[in-house]
């Protein structure tokens, strides 16, 4: 063994950028088998108990497994057939086998917890099978293992329950985190995050701008370069991730991470300074909330309400569906806390990336799950969903001015049919005399999907306002999945397709006199601020941390010079001959 250096090499690999600043911190590695397993003695009057928590256990795994067999329908034959064999092994081991055996005669003999049974006779089956000569039955080690990961996440209750409890300035390294995931992640103790997959506008980039934390996805190979402990650089402009960097290039990221943070600071003055154009043409600017706990950010960083929450964040991370009164008290609480601005809260939009297992009965299997039963195709078919989610609304809107806002829409049907409801629950609250929104809050659609952007004239004459989401838009038009990062260069919100669209849309709504913004991520990235402003868009809606970097791009900036350009970009048919035009137009500021 060489003892040249103790210190491992420098690596550095490139994914995409996508929540602005820089974290350096030890790296966690979430990998599966990094479970942090408790093991302690229990009581002898506590056995019946544990033996009760385990069975419980088992059965919520094989219902997991079940459900999992289902979705392989919608699959491929031949992947369907190998996950079919795969996972109806998983199950068959879960019932009264050798390993549900084991583990109960070890909680009642050793008198262990669960965690630690399931732990070592699964360790002891699967040594065993990995040390057979057939090499079938040793591949089936893997599966023993994979099974009792599934048994002890659920007794563990949370799926990353470690990410909630990792050291300060912790770097969190995955192969991949979904949104439910990444809404555990605590900035208070996560410095930031890079994972081997994911797209730039998926859900989960997303919160990492919402939560101001810096962050890689879409990084090839990272699961082999590195190990929980390492020092790692995360670069969420560039999309660069140093690991174990020489101690030069470690100087030079805390010198530019300083140099940020100052920056940021020097905006801060901005917060009570109107976002009025160098013309002064007054735009609104508002927050897209993920979290309840976002509401002091937003108004720190000057927000005048929320644009967009995201209600489908309530339904992650549980077992069961909230109820109205759940429901009522958390949007109470943003109201409230936004002090009299006006709050819009968007139902249920689930489906895709999103997909919250207390909801598992009603989300069925789609073989494209993005254009499947999701959204407000989802509150639309189970009724109880929407009519929950419509009653907290009216209810929260007696503390302050609420919007409802539809996502996914596609007809002028499905408004009316919301309204419907709508009007239902309110004949109902009142009968019973509580106390709702007056008068009735206004109901708008998300432009997102083309269809409904083309027949914006039509969709006007049953909304009260629009709000584009570009995220949704660009995927649709242009087929790009937003959240694969094998593609993500081809996602651009400035091919001119989207442009047009977005175009169309306001020229619909400013028509039917209802307001328009742009909620999509486009809205908070200040390059993009003067093409929005040139096509008519006067409200737009953003990560809070995105708030003072648009609204100084706005103050620098003339409407009339901003609708020329734009008159210049639209007669283009090249996305890269946009943004040229785009920087260009920038670079004057
Ligand atoms: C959008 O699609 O642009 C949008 C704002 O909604 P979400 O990102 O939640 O899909
Ligand atoms: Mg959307």
């Amino acid at each position: 063994m060489s003892n040249h250096s103790t210190r491992s090499p420098t690596v550095e690999l490139d994914g995409l950028g996508v929540a602005q600043g820089i974290a350096i911190g030890p790296a966690y590695v979430t990998e599966s088998g990094s479970l942090d397993v408790p093991s302690y003695k229990i009581a002898t009057a506590a056995i019946d108990d544990e033996v009760e928590r385990f069975n419980a256990c088992v059965e919520k795994s094989k219902t997991q497994i079940a459900k999992l067999a289902g979705k392989t329908k919608g699959l491929p034959e031949s992947a369907a057939e190998e996950l079919g064999y795969l996972l109806a092994a998983h199950g068959q081991m879960l019932e009264g086998s050798r390993l549900v055996r084991g583990v109960e005669n070890r909680i009642r003999e050793q008198r262990v917890n669960a965690e630690s049974a399931v732990s070592q006779e699964v360790g002891e089956i699967a040594n065993a099978f990995a040390q057979m000569e057939d090499s079938y039955l040793a591949e089936r080690s893997k599966d023993v293992r994979d099974v009792g990961q599934r048994l002890l996440r659920n007794l563990m209750e949370s799926p990353y329950r470690a990410l909630t409890d990792l050291p300060n300035g912790t770097v969190v390294v995955a192969d991949e985190l979904t949104p439910a995931d990444t809404a555990l992640l605590d900035p208070q103790n996560v410095a930031g995050f890079v994972t081997a997959v994911g797209g730039a506008q998926d859900h989960t980039g997303i919160l990492a701008r919402s939560l101001g934390m810096p962050a890689v996805v879409g990084t090839p190979d990272l699961l082999h370069h590195v190990r929980t402990g390492d020092m790692v650089i995360v670069d969420g402009r560039t999309g660069r991730v140093t690991i174990n960097p020489d101690d030069k290039t470690l100087a030079r990221y805390k010198g530019l991470r300083t140099e940020l943070g100052r920056q940021a600071r020097k905006l801060e003055h901005l917060r009570n300074v109107p976002a009025n154009t160098r013309d002064e043409v007054r735009i609104g600017l508002q927050a897209n909330i993920d979290l309840a706990n976002e509401v002091e950010p937003a108004l720190a960083h000057g927000a005048e309400g929320i644009g967009l929450f995201r209600t489908e964040y309530l339904f992650l991370n549980r077992d069961d569906i909230p109820t109205e009164d759940e429901q009522y008290v958390h949007l109470r609480n943003i109201v409230d806390g936004m002090k009299g601005r006006t709050v819009t809260v968007r139902t249920l939009d689930v489906g895709n990336d999103k997909l919250p297992y207390s909801l598992g009965e009603h989300l069925t299997v789609s073989a494209n799950p993005a254009m499947g039963l999701r959204a407000i195709r989802l509150s639309l078919k189970v009724k109880e969903l929407l009519e929950n989610q419509l009653c907290a609304i009216l209810r929260a809107g007696a503390h302050g001015p609420v919007r409802i806002l539809l996502p996914m829409i596609s007809t002028s049907s499905e408004v009316r049919q919301v309204r419907q409801v709508l009007k239902k629950m309110a004949t109902r609250l009142r009968r019973r005399k509580v106390k709702i929104a007056d008068p009735m809050p206004p109901v708008g659609a998300m432009i997102e999907i083309p269809g409904a952007a083309l027949s914006a004239d039509g969709l006007a004459r049953d909304c009260e306002f629009f709000s584009i989401g570009t995220n949704d838009l660009t995927m649709y038009t242009l087929a790009i999945d937003r959240g694969d990062e094998q593609v993500a260069h081809l996602y651009s919100p400035l091919h001119p397709a989207v442009l047009r669209l977005i175009q169309f849309t306001t020229a619909a709504a400013l028509r039917a006199r209802i307001p328009v913004n742009v909620c999509g991520e486009m809205a908070g990235d200040e390059r993009m601020t003067a093409i929005l402003l040139g096509l008519g868009i006067r409200d737009l809606s953003m990560a809070s941390s995105a708030v003072p970097r648009v609204k100084q791009r706005i103050r620098n900036l003339d409407i009339n010079e901003a609708t020329r350009r734009a008159q210049t970009i639209m007669e283009q048919t090249d996305a890269g001959m946009v943004a040229a035009l785009l920087d260009d137009f920038n670079a004057l500021a």
